[in-house]
């Protein structure tokens, strides 16, 4: 099977660029809807209407009800076609932007991406998480096309509750180790192909940057303040992470959070959250060190991630409960099998508990 890389056309960013949209989005069609929760329709409503509106572009905006679910994406679909929409422009967080990524499929028309929260690597991708309408993972829904234009404005995204923030870190650190699996194992990556060297790498960049610049980029969301290391972290949040997930491979901490997803008790947990417990059962699952594990225990700490089951709604969950995970998360055609060896649903069962274990001890003793 050939090495395949994919990434969207253009990726923007930078303080104040919502109001620039105009500008880089002009050549993309005439006809934008812009698609967002009440919200985010109030943070940017106007400026990104207003700017479209400067460049030619006909605008309409539509609420979006929070969840990715069919029901969603058919009635908004309805409205684009009805308004004869040629552009797609979805603001917000992932489940905002893959519900746009599905409309604009099924209009079979352009696409700017524009994350309001640097919560997870949705942004750039070319693929929607779809939930059912209470919010249960569903399936993954793969596309032709990545969005035409990633649009990140970081003064909107250090205005954003920190958590989203910290959420985004997670997500992206886990995307080297699962690159990194998917690499040893000759694994398929997320757009149908074998990892490049530059998918690989691009994860390892996305993992540095968050080692480097995470908690003092933390500290200035903290204070909706943006500095450079804010500008390193949105970029290895959305950029880095988008690339190097799609194109590097996904493997057990994504499975894991999906089969989290399955109990009603996380539900309250952002998506990075649910990946932290993951990685760090992932890092379990593989028979790491124990002083690398620690050590990635004790930065999600100095981060503000949960890491133990109770951190994200579980508490003493049954054996049961953790088996429907398990098993959810060992699903065939889950990512977990580009670990680079065979995992059973046990095996993910015990590397939850242990984790959970190893993680309670380093909170203790700090
Ligand atoms: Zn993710």
């Amino acid at each position: 099977m050939a090495q395949i890389f994919k990434s969207p056309a253009a990726y923007v960013q930078g303080r104040d660029v919502a109001e620039e949209i105009g500008s880089h989005a002009e050549e993309l069609g005439e006809e934008a809807v812009l698609i967002a929760d009440e919200i985010v329709l109030d943070i940017l409503e106007d400026r990104v209407l207003t700017s479209l509106e400067d460049a030619g572009l006909g605008t309409m905006s539509v609420e979006f009800n929070g969840e990715a679910s069919e029901t969603e994406i058919d009635r908004i679909t309805s409205l684009a076609e009805e308004q004869g929409i040629d552009l797609v422009i979805g603001a917000g967080g992932g489940k905002a932007l893959d519900t746009a990524k599905a409309v604009r499929t099924n209009i079979d028309e352009s696409m700017v991406s524009m994350p309001t929260v640097a919560s997870t690597d949705a942004p750039t991708s070319a693929l929607s998480v779809i939930y059912s309408e209470h919010g249960e993972f569903q399936e993954y829904r793969f596309y032709e096309d990545h969005p035409d234009l990633v649009l990140v404005d970081t003064a909107i995204i250090a205005d954003a509750p920190t958590r989203f923030f910290r959420s985004g870190i997670a997500d992206g650190l886990a995307t080297w180790f699962e690159a990194d699996a998917a690499n040893q194992s000759d694994g398929d990556n997320v757009v149908g192909g074998k990892p490049t060297r530059a998918g690989h790498h691009l994860a390892r960049l996305c993992y540095d940057t968050l080692c480097d610049h995470g908690l003092a980029a933390v500290d200035a969301v903290e204070r909706g303040a943006v500095t450079e290391s804010v500008e390193a972290v949105t970029e290895a949040n959305t950029l880095l992470s988008g690339l190097g997930f799609e194109s590097g491979g996904l493997a057990a901490a994504h499975s894991i959070h999906n089969g989290l997803t399955q109990l009603e008790a996380t539900h309250d947990a952002t998506h990075g959250e649910k990946v932290n417990i993951g990685t760090i059962s992932q890092l379990a699952l593989e028979g790491r060190d124990d002083a690398f594990i620690e050590e990635y225990v004790e930065f999600s700490l100095d981060l503000g991630l949960p890491v133990t089951l109770s951190d994200i709604g579980l508490d003493d969950p049954s054996h049961n409960d953790l088996t429907v995970v398990a098993e959810a998360a060992c699903d065939e055609e889950e990512t977990i099998h580009n670990q680079p060896f065979a995992v059973s649903s046990s095996m993910v069962r015990d590397a939850l508990l242990t984790a959970d274990e190893l993680s309670r001890r380093v909170r203790e003793n700090r």
